[in-house]
């Protein structure tokens, strides 16, 4: 068996937020090999895949691209002058990512192909313990970024498993099955979906949609860059910023309407009623494609192509969620039949109970999803009470309705770096007291209940089976960044230093 490897920070996953948060840690100074004489990586990055990028090395079905401006949805340390367009293509952001990875030379701290099993707190060493398929790590302080859109959820239908086609989820697209000509199901009508369904509607025989509840949609105002423009991006970085910092204080505007006045989301509703109308012409399917919830509630969705590409003769948009499937056809909640070859989800993600939170354990042998059974909070989307040196990137009540998740990513690493500065400044070992976690969670609760999100009349995926929205930032995220500026100690506990061999008196 092979020794743990030691180190002082322990990071899971490299989308944005476990990439960024190497990247601030080097820049920190925290990657001297081998400090205070101990054998260790200062920091180390675990990662399931072959490859960084996240959500963005998973996604890769047709059409799939970012809907925040590329501008915006980029690192403000890493402005990307190339861009091909304004909302770019996964491949594009993937690239991007792939190439900072390198440019800032945090590669070698990465360990690819290591899933996390399980992280306990050891009480005793007061240390993280991490299994992984790959060997055994032991880290001082622990920082998960493993992703609010990480893990695919496919619903459990009665006779999934009897199907005799090809199934697969949006997030695993399975490139190697020819849909020309194909019977296709396709299952949710969210973000994903609405990027795909035109792409793969010119080469299947029959698309029948599966919708529960119709979406929001407004025109996706995407543009290929000009080489000029590019030009000046590369020579001229204050353009870029400029650009970045006008998309930027443009979203901020609509967090009036999401979490202030909801009613103000009328307007935003006028554009997306005469969207429909112009995209499609048939009033019977357009009154199945009519919400009736307010603007906001779910994620607001933009695409130019998804509206006309359901007036094609090959599809059929059931107006019902999915209830059961045979060996070679699909029953809806409306009681229809379908024969179908291949059906695809697009059904979302396990998000409000997201898988690594049965694989944190902390003192006393509790897991993270037994602390969140009455639902998730964090301090600051951060710490958690009863979870020494633990911090979540992308945590409970981090996620946006409005602008770039990297916004928020990057405010959260700027606490979690200050944080470990600070535990190696001092030795300390800390956990949020739980105080001052509820007295945060409160906080984020009340600014929820006037919300979009809460008022507008709809189920979504950003609340848990209880109702609550653990999911959302109800605020600026100029707020966010304000509130994570800087680690605040007061807020926390420090633990009793764990007894040193000398100071245990043997007997
Ligand atoms: C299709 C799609 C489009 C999106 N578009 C936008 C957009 O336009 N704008 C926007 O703001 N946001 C968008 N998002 C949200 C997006 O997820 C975030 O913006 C951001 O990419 C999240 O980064 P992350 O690092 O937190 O998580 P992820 O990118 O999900 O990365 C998590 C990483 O952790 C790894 N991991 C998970 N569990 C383990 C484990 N047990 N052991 C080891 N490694 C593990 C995963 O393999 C993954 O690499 C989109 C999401 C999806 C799914």
């Amino acid at each position: 068996m092979t020794a743990p490897v030691r180190t002082r920070v322990l990071i899971i996953g490299t989308g944005f937020a476990g990439l960024g948060m190497a990247i601030r840690l080097k820049q920190a100074g925290l990657d001297a090999r081998g400090s205070g004489g101990v054998p260790q990586d200062d920091f180390v990055v675990l990662e399931r895949g072959g490859e960084v990028g996240g959500t963005w090395r998973d996604n890769t079905y047709p059409g799939a691209a970012c809907d925040v401006p590329s501008h915006l949805y980029s690192f403000s340390f890493a402005p990307n002058p190339d861009w091909s367009r304004s909302f770019s293509p996964q491949a594009e952001i993937q690239e991007y990512l792939r190439r900072t990875a390198t440019d800032f030379g945090v590669r070698p701290h990465i360990r690819f192909d290591h899933e996390v099993r399980g992280a306990d707190w050891d009480e005793a060493a007061q240390r993280w313990r991490v299994r992984t398929n790959a060997g055994d790590f032991e880290a001082e302080v622990l920082v998960s970024a493993t992703g609010a859109l990480s893990d695919p959820q496919i619903p459990s239908l009665p006779g999934l498993d009897r199907f005799e086609g090809t199934v697969f989820h949006s997030a695993r697209w399975r490139h190697d099955h020819d849909l020309a000509g194909k019977r296709v199901a396709v299952v949710g009508t969210g973000a994903s979906a609405i990027q795909f369904v035109p792409q793969i509607q010119p080469e299947v025989a029959q698309l029948t949609l599966f919708q529960r509840t119709p979406p929001w949609i407004l025109p996706r105002w995407d543009r290929p860059f000009r080489p000029a423009e590019r030009w000046a991006f590369r020579r001229l970085p204050l353009v870029q910023r400029l650009a970045r910092a006008g998309i930027y204080w443009g979203r901020e505007q609509m967090v009036a309407g999401f979490v202030m006045a909801p009613n103000l989301m009328r307007v935003a509703e006028r554009l997306g009623r005469r969207h429909l109308e112009r995209s499609v012409p048939d009033a019977g399917l357009r009154a199945k494609l009519t919400p009736d919830y307010r603007i906001g509630c779910k994620r607001i969705l933009i695409s130019n192509d998804y509206l006309p590409s359901l007036t094609r003769p090959n599809v059929n948009l059931v107006a019902a969620g999915l209830a059961e499937v045979r060996e070679r056809s699909v029953v809806a909640a409306d009681g229809s039949e379908h024969e179908v070859d291949t059906i695809i989800f697009g059904t979302g993600f396990h998000v409000t109970d997201i898988p690594v939170a049965d694989r944190i354990t902390g003192p006393g042998g509790v897991t993270l999803k037994d602390h969140w059974a009455g639902g998730m909070k964090a301090y600051k989307g951060a710490a958690v009470a009863g979870f020494p040196n633990l911090f979540l990137l992308v945590g409970p009540n981090t996620g946006l309705g409005h602008s770039s998740q990297v916004f928020m990513i990057e405010s959260q690493i700027a606490y979690v770096v200050d944080a470990v500065r600070h535990l190696q400044r001092t030795g300390e070992v800390v956990e949020i007291r739980s105080d001052a976690e509820t007295t945060w969670d409160d906080g984020v609760q009340r600014a929820m209940a006037r919300t979009v999100w809460t008022t507008g009349g709809c189920a979504s995926w950003y609340l848990d089976d209880r109702g609550r929205n653990t999911t959302l930032w109800p605020g600026s995220t100029w707020r966010f960044r304000r509130h994570t500026a800087r680690f605040d100690p007061s807020a926390y506990r420090v633990l009793e230093p764990a007894p040193t061999p000398e100071s245990v008196s043997v007997g």
